[in-house]
């Protein structure tokens, strides 16, 4: 549960700059003060751009112990963790929010280090999966704890309120999908077989309910829901 709400904070968070350039010369800004004391909306906001502070610094902590970017890490981890079908320039561009390019330099990095290996398609010699190498394994053993200083404090939350908090984190990262500005979820809320029964969940491929603490955020088995 700690870590799923680690990682809904960690997708949500990476959207609160992109909006802050927006809001930047507004008076109604969320970033005012004034403003936050008439809405509790906008000292949530706040408090998740705080958030997303603590992510980038925990990052870039581990990103200059073992030499790399951290857009280099997050490559590494994501691919250790997920099938390969995802693993390609294409797919970790929109995953990361960045360009084909800036992904492409980062993997052209890593090959480098010999930190992964590239299989390319049979049918497009263009197209590659990522793949770890031992040594890229090694890395990801000492960088894919980087968010738990985070992982802790959610911890000391306690159950009830780590509960609350993730039913909450879950529907707005849903919602964000929904409104086109988080493009990549692989949550139940968006999967085809996910069945919502008046106030219970139910996953009609694993056949069992799901409890509002079992929702998945990024489940190996996500299949798009088509609206
Ligand atoms: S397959 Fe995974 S994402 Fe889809 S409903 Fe079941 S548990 Fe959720």
């Amino acid at each position: 549960m700690n870590l799923k709400i680690a990682i809904s904070l960690i997708r949500i968070t990476n959207l609160v700059p992109y909006k802050t350039r927006d809001l930047f010369f507004m008076s109604s800004s969320t970033f005012n003060p004034e403003n936050q004391q008439k809405d509790i909306s906008n000292k949530i906001v706040t408090g998740l751009e705080r958030i997303s502070e603590v992510f980038k610094v925990l990052l870039w902590d581990k990103a200059k112990l073992v030499g790399l970017s951290p857009i280099q890490i997050q490559i590494l981890i994501f691919v250790a963790y997920h099938k390969p079908a995802l693993c390609n320039v294409s797919h970790l561009a929109k995953e990361f929010n960045v360009t084909k390019p800036t992904i492409s330099d980062a993997v052209r990095i890593l090959d480098k280090k010999e930190l992964i290996t590239k299989d390319y398609s049979a049918s497009d010699s263009r197209r590659y999966t990522i793949i770890l190498s031992e040594t890229g394994k090694k890395v990801v053993e000492e960088t894919g704890d980087f968010a738990d200083p985070l992982k802790n404090q959610v911890a000391q939350l306690g159950a009830e309120e780590n509960e609350s908090l993730f039913k909450s984190l879950s529907t707005l990262i849903f919602k964000l999908n929904q409104s086109g500005l988080l493009t990549v979820q692989r949550t139940c809320f968006g999967c085809k077989y996910h069945q919502k029964n008046y106030d219970s969940h139910h996953c009609n491929l694993l056949q069992k309910p799901l409890a509002n603490k079992e929702i998945r955020l990024d489940c190996s088995e996500f299949e798009e829901k088509i609206r």
